[in-house]
């Protein structure tokens, strides 16, 4: 069961980008970190290649790990820690601040 899945809004609380809110674009599992729609922008030198044709430097957002960011409720619309609730046997998340229950 993840804490913060793809397409959530979550709210950056540490490093250079905290404040800053965005989407979660990717999720990777098993190292615990994600991409945020521009958080964490990096700067990566590259070549040509046959895939590429115009080389130079391209800016793309690089992982952060999934505690630097709180899911930001979807109800109440508050950054959250994120808590589990039981439904009919089912685990679902839970917003800590108004108690909602989302997928
Ligand atoms: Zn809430």
């Amino acid at each position: 069961m993840r804490k913060v899945r793809k397409g959530d809004r979550v709210k950056v609380i540490s490093g250079n980008d905290r404040g800053r809110m965005g989407k979660v674009m990717v999720v990777y599992p098993d190292r615990e970190r994600i991409i945020v729609e521009n958080v964490h922008m990096i700067t990566k030198h590259q070549r040509a290649t046959q895939n590429l044709r115009e080389p130079g430097i391209i800016k793309r957002e690089g992982t952060i790990h999934i505690s630097n960011v709180l899911l930001v409720c979807p109800e109440c619309g508050v950054p959250t820690r994120v808590g589990f609730a039981d439904v009919d046997g089912e685990k679902m998340r839970q917003c800590k601040q108004c108690g909602e229950i989302f997928r």
